[in-house]
């Protein structure tokens, strides 16, 4: 069988798909350029690297690792359900918060639904959506953040699910508890909304408040959180989504049954109990946004406030050519002409040292090019 043959085989939506493009590895880059300090402000990553209690609830667990894990997660169930005071019935794990939305997808849509999400808003709802071979709809974006009345306004008797990021990424828009709670009011009910909370830990206090409680109103509706950004365990890959009894019985029936390795489990039950770490980790976010905006300010450079760990700045002039020469320079940051924003680069917020890297080598590629 030839290539192009094999290629007409796939179902459309997937002949469609463009590869999600991750942040580069530092190894990558290590390869191509043979340098030896090397920044990676490019994932969204927790610069602290795991926390101490995460560590060490994985050597507990290397002698078992012979046996499959607890394909129901009890244990980091039980956890997650003290810590959101709801029934472990109301949770599902996944293998990352990505896993949850494809799980979603792979549950509800078919090629004759439509999932709606906003214009620069994560990149994984267009990809899980065509993957089945649903339609996506783009909802032009409002000062860069979701606008809801537009998004209301494109649902349709064929639309089945609709993805809000809060905060957005890459942009770090939030939206507020009141205008969530009116669209969650005015959705309709053959409507599923996904609220992706990956970056919930980040939102500060004055403005944060407790979406789980909109579970008990609305069915229709489920709640995606993740250990890989505060808890710092990207690389284990844990997430979760919380909704009713029955929306999460539905995802436990498409969910593989040892989706989440036995590690993965340990380090992200003993991670929800690092409450040192967690503020560590908000601490050096606070300290590292403040030194990053006001970095940009000094370079005239506009950027998104952002409720995330991470930035995206506006450089004025294609980004493209400035990420490159960062490059150069052993800085890793993340291009975002794919979410339509050619102008921006997204920075991930490091350590105090990692930003005055960054911030060096930028001033010196702005003066350059
Ligand atoms: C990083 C991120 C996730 C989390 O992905 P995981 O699969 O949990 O690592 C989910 N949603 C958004 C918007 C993100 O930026």
């Amino acid at each position: 069988m030839t290539k192009q043959s094999l290629f007409q085989l796939a179902i459309p939506g997937v002949q469609q798909l463009v590869p999600y493009a991750p942040g580069k590895p530092i190894t990558e880059l290590q390869r191509e350029l043979g340098l030896e300090h090397i920044v990676k402000l490019a994932s969204n990553e927790n610069p602290l690297g795991p926390g101490p209690k995460a560590i060490a609830a994985i050597e507990t667990a290397l002698p078992d690792l012979a046996r499959y894990p607890d394909g129901s997660g009890f244990l980091l169930k039980q956890a997650l359900s003290g810590r959101h005071d709801i029934s472990t019935e109301q949770i599902v794990l996944g293998n990352g918060s990505n896993e949850i939305l494809e799980l979603l997808a792979r549950t509800f849509l078919t090629p004759d639904t439509e999932v709606i999400f906003s214009q620069h808003a994560f990149a994984v709802y267009p990809l899980v959506t065509q993957a089945v071979g649903a339609q996506g709809k783009s909802i032009p974006a409002l000062n860069y953040g979701h606008d809801l009345d537009g998004m209301l306004k494109a649902v349709t008797a064929n639309t089945r699910m609709v993805f809000i990021a809060n905060p957005n990424n890459p942009t770090g828009t939030f939206l507020q508890h009141d205008e969530l709670e009116s669209f969650l009011k005015s959705l309709p009910k053959h409507v599923i909304c996904v609220l992706d909370e990956a970056y919930y830990e980040f939102i500060n206090e004055q403005e944060n408040f407790n979406s789980r409680l909109w579970l008990e109103q609305f069915a229709n509706f489920i709640i995606t959180r993740t250990f890989s950004k505060a808890y710092g365990l990207a690389g284990l890959r844990v997430g979760y989504g919380l909704s009713s009894v029955e929306m999460i019985d539905l995802l436990n029936r498409v969910r593989q049954p040892f989706n989440n390795n036995s590690l993965a489990l340990a380090a992200a039950q003993a991670a929800l109990d690092d409450s040192d770490y967690l503020h560590k980790t908000l601490d050096v976010n606070r300290q590292g946004m403040k030194q990053l905006t006001k970095a940009f300010s000094d370079l005239n450079l506009s950027w998104i406030p952002s409720a995330g760990n991470f930035v995206s700045v506006d450089l004025h002039r294609p980004a493209f050519p400035v990420y490159e020469a960062l490059l150069k320079k052993g800085v890793i940051v993340r291009p975002v002409a794919n979410y339509e924003m050619p102008n921006h680069l997204r920075i991930s917020i490091g350590t105090l040292e990692e930003n005055q890297f960054f911030i060096d080598a930028l001033s010196e590629v702005l003066r350059d090019v």
